[in-house]
């Protein structure tokens, strides 16, 4: 037992407060990864179901086909299903 009670409730505060601090990490981390796991939003990339300026998704770097060729496919950054004649700001070329 210490002997100054002040010192021990101070004590106490401050681990109470490393406790919330790290539960605040872990859950940070785990909505991070859930967003990834998910993907980013259609509508925080402008997604839409047609092309724009010739650019469709089926000749995207990103694109995951669907079982024929104009079936809805998967998108390795955005999410939900992806029409092969979609576009989003982050198309980019299949190299
Ligand atoms: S990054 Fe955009 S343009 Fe490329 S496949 Fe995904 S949704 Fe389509």
């Amino acid at each position: 037992m210490s002997e100054n009670p002040k010192f021990d409730g101070r004590r106490d505060l401050l681990k109470k407060a490393a406790g919330i601090s790290a539960a605040i990490a872990v859950a940070g981390v785990a909505v991070t990864q859930s967003a990834k796991a998910a993907g980013m939003a259609q509508s925080a990339v402008q997604y839409q179901d047609k092309p724009k300026d010739g650019h469709r998704c089926d000749a995207c770097a990103l694109w995951i086909p669907g079982p024929t060729p104009t079936a809805k496919g998967k998108c390795k950054a955005v999410a939900g299903a992806i029409d092969p004649a979609g576009w989003c700001t982050l198309w980019s070329p299949k190299s």
